[in-house]
């Protein structure tokens, strides 16, 4: 299965893609965690998108497209994958086609999240990562069963995107009306668009998206 997760920033496409990566053995393909790994790493291409991506402006299309180009030729890939956060452009959306026709395989499916705006700050605002293993939290919404124990992997040491600050989400929201939601109309032309209610708590929306694409919530 090959799928986009669409939606702005927050609507929760991290918290589904790590779900649909455990539960059919999808790979998980997030230009932003390749990024912030390139900025982490101190690599040429993390110092192009290190201010570009703190202020929340788009990384330029060659970047992103030359690193999922790479991404999805390698063998976890084989299985199916789900790309977070890419494409971000119609420019994307166009190379994307012109890469998976050249492998001859094909989309499944697009699933827009979709959210209320006004909901998007505070979800961003509050959320936080497993240092150790990335699961997502929420300050509010999503708090780990034992307080500053990771459910998963029981690690104690959690981190914040640099991003997730109100002025940076306001432009990474201007960056998805204004350059990514014209990729909505582009995949329904196509066939391929599901929506889903982001809205919902996270089982919910799993279940939802298990539903539009078919599929059962395991396996
Ligand atoms: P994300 O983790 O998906 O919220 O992405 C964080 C930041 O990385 C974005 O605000 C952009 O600066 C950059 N970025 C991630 N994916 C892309 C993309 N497909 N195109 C351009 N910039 C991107």
């Amino acid at each position: 299965m090959r799928l986009i997760l669409l939606g702005p920033p927050g609507a929760g496409k991290g918290t589904q893609a790590q779900r649909l990566e455990a539960a059919h053995g999808l790979a998980q393909l997030s230009t932003g965690d390749m990024l912030r790994a390139a900025i982490a790493a101190d690599t040429e291409v993390g110092r192009r998108a290190k201010d570009i991506m703190a202020r929340g402006e788009l990384v330029s299309d060659d970047v992103v497209v030359g690193i999922i180009a790479d991404r999805i030729g390698e063998a976890d890939c084989a299985n199916g994958f789900i790309l977070d956060g890419f494409p971000r452009t119609v420019a994307q959306a166009e190379a994307l086609d012109a890469m998976l026709a050249a492998r001859d395989i094909a989309l499944d499916a697009v699933v827009e999240m979709k959210v209320d705006e006004e909901a998007l700050v505070d979800r961003v605002t509050g959320r936080y990562t497993c240092a150790q293993c990335g699961a997502g939290y929420h300050d509010r919404n999503i708090k780990p069963a034992r307080d500053g124990v990771c459910d998963r992997c029981a690690g104690t040491e959690f981190s914040r995107r640099e991003d997730d600050n109100e002025a940076s989400v306001r432009t990474r929201l201007e960056a998805y009306n204004g350059q990514t939601a014209p990729l909505l109309p582009y995949y329904a032309a196509r066939g391929v668009l599901k929506g889903v209610d982001g809205m919902a708590d996270p089982d919910a929306v799993t279940t939802e998206i298990a539903a539009v694409l078919g599929v059962g919530l395991s396996g």
